[in-house]
Parts: structure tokens; C-alpha cells; sequence
């Protein structure tokens, strides 16, 4: 039995050193949200399996490859003749702001089905399933995968993970806040961000009407953070058993019924931002996975969450268990 089933499209990422229209050297490489909980997942020695679909192309050998090598299981993996793998380009426009270009319309990961996760999910059904709101955006038949292993887990009694990850680019608020909304309870830990709570709440928790509802830059922060827990609450009342509130460099905060937690982020010089959510989750899981309580799971999720902002990459910094209490090393320290 896996500890952890998730799926969802994973792709080719090149990665530059400065603006994309100057051409240069890139650093190729994959992504994909799931695919980093994956790896962060396995890094801390947990059985994780990742179904999905990729070109049969090179692309797709190499986020094939890439996951086996990170001692990902990959055997509920599909190949689809029909596509190509999709791709990413990761453009450092400036020190604390990336510009992503996607290439992903059509891809084979997009045309996941829902027949490939029933077959990937039944092989041993998980303890717990972790999908995220990236792939019900992606197409019809990825939706209705995503739904799919919703009801596998509720059949085998997998717990459920969700991390909302609000893509603009692929749907709109109102698509995404119908899709989550109908998931939401089926879910036991929802992962978001704060500007991500409303698309989970029915009638957006009071946020109703804007695209995509952020409490006004005016608001006091006393204010923001009551409606956060506000909206936090609902969702315990929807039947989410703990909501998790990521607030980027500020750290996280977890709500369940016995209250709320707040912890604050790990200092460290950050390097490259991009994959700290899903290195957070994969902290969170994995600290879950070992029967730890709220706080241990805050606190090996602020700490993964450290670790993937300190280093390039999406997921090329994910710590191992030996290496998760480095972050609390002095400066200089040589590891011999
Ligand atoms: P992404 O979509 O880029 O993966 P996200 O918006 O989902 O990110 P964030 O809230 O930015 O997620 O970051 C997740 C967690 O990573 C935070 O809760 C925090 O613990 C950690 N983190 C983020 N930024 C920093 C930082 N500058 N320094 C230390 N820790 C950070």
C-alpha cells in the first residue's frame, strides 16, 4: 500500500538566466505540482506513486526517467501517442520575479483519463491521495480523472489531500470555484493559499462577484487574517478536517476544530520561490504520514518550504530526513 497516490501533468521546464528573447543557455529539467510533492515526498523516504500521462517522445523519457531516478513509482504512468509531453519555460526576469511560459494546450498530459487513474489507483489503493486544483483546469477527460480518484479514495478510505493552486491561466474563478466547491467535502486537508480560500466556500464565503477575491490592499492585516479564519471555519463546517493556509514568506497557519496554529517561515536567502507550496506540502505529508500532530507538520512543512526557496529549482533542493535539520545550521557551517 503506498503511503501517497497523486497525479497530474508533468513537463519539460528549461530554465534561463535572464530575459528568454536574448536566447543563451537554459537548464532543462521537469515540473509539475504533483510531481513535486512526489519527489519531496520520496526524498523523505515515503512510498509514493505518480500516475500521468506523457508524449512517447524524449520529453516525456525524461520526466519518466527524472521521477524513477528520485525513486518515484511510476507504473500507473501512461503513454500517449496521440500528443506531445508539454513544456515550460522559466524566464528570471528579475531577482524575486519569474516570468513561466506554458506550453501545455493539447499535451498528452492534458488528455489524462480517467480510466488510467482508476487503473493506477486500484493497482494498491494509498493511504492517502494528494491531487491539486491544476488538473481538473487542464481538460474535460482530466476532470473527470480527477473525480474519478476522488471516489476511489472515498471507496478505500484514502485520505484526501487537496492543494487548490489556482492557475489564472487556465480557467476562471468561477469555473475553478465550481469544480472545488462540489470536491470540497470529500476533502480532509485543503491546502491554499489565502487569496484561495473563497473559490472553496459556497457563495465565496462573502467574496462573491470579483474574479478573483482578495480582501482589499487597505484592509488592516488584523482584518485580513479574521477573514481568514472566518473563511477557515466554514470549511471545517463543510466537513474539511484541517485547512492549511500558506502566507508565503510569512510562514503558514493551520486550522482544525481544536483551533488555529500559526507558524512562522524558516529564514533563509531566498533563491528561487517557484516550487515552495508543493515543497510545503510534500513537509506536511510527510510529517502526517508519521502520525505527527499540527504543529510537527507545520513545522517539517515551513522547513521543506525553506529548503525548495533556498535552491533553484522546483524540486532539485528537496531535503532528505538527515538533511531536514540542517536549515538550523550557523552560517559557514561545513557538513564533513
Ligand atoms: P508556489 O506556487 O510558488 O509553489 P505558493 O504560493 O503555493 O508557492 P508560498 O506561500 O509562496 O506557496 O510558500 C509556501 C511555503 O514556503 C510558505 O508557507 C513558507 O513556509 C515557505 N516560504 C515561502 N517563501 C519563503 C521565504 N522567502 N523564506 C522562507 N520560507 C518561505
Amino acid at each position: 500500500r503506498p503511503d501517497v497516490f497523486t497525479f497530474g501533468e508533468t513537463m519539460v521546464a528549461l530554465r534561463g538566466s535572464g530575459p528568454l528573447k536574448l536566447g543563451g543557455t537554459m537548464n532543462v529539467s521537469i515540473a509539475g505540482a504533483e510531481s513535486n510533492v512526489a519527489i519531496g515526498l520520496a526524498r523523505l523516504g515515503h512510498h509514493v506513486r505518480w500516475a500521468g500521462a506523457v508524449g512517447e517522445d524524449e520529453a516525456g523519457q525524461l520526466v519518466l526517467r527524472t521521477l524513477r531516478a528520485e525513486g518515484v513509482e511510476i507504473s500507473g504512468a501512461a503513454t500517449d501517442p496521440g500528443a506531445p509531453t508539454g513544456l515550460l519555460l522559466f524566464e528570471p526576469r528579475l531577482p524575486e520575479v519569474t516570468r513561466v511560459h506554458y506550453y501545455r494546450a493539447g499535451s498528452a498530459g492534458s488528455r489524462l483519463t480517467a480510466e488510467v487513474i482508476r487503473r493506477a489507483f486500484s493497482a494498491a489503493p494509498p493511504r492517502v491521495l494528494h491531487l491539486t486544483g491544476i488538473t481538473p483546469a487542464l481538460s474535460p477527460t482530466a476532470r473527470s480523472a480527477a473525480r474519478c480518484a476522488l471516489q476511489l479514495a472515498r471507496e478505500h478510505g484514502s485520505l484526501v489531500c487537496l492543494d487548490v493552486n489556482f492557475r489564472a491561466r487556465l480557467w476562471s474563478a468561477e469555473e475553478a470555484a465550481e469544480v472545488l466547491r462540489e470536491w470540497i467535502p470529500a476533502v480532509d486537508v485543503l491546502i491554499a493559499s489565502d487569496d484561495e480560500l473563497p473559490l472553496c466556500l459556497p457563495g465565496g464565503g462573502g467574496w462573491e462577484g470579483s474574479p478573483l477575491p482578495l480582501p482589499p490592499q487597505e484592509v488592516a492585516a488584523d482584518d485580513a487574517a479574521a477573514t481568514v479564519a472566518r473563511q477557515a471555519g466554514l470549511l471545517l463546517d463543510q466537513g474539511v478536517g484541517e485547512i492549511v493556509v500558506k502566507l508565503g514568506a510569512a510562514g503558514a497557519t493551520a486550522f482544525t476544530h481544536s483551533g488555529s496554529l500559526y507558524r512562522p517561515a524558516k529564514t533563509v536567502r531566498a533563491v528561487d520561490a517557484v516550487g515552495a507550496g508543493d515543497a510545503f506540502v510534500a513537509g506536511y505529508l510527510s510529517a502526517l504520514l508519521d502520525g505527527e500532530g499540527t504543529a510537527g507538520r507545520l513545522e517539517r512543512a515551513v522547513t521543506t518550504g525553506a529548503f525548495a526557496v533556498a535552491s533553484p529549482g522546483d524540486w532539485e533542493g528537496a531535503p532528505t530526513r538527515s538533511e531536514l535539520s540542517m536549515l538550523g545550521a550557523p552560517p559557514g557551517t561545513v557538513v564533513r
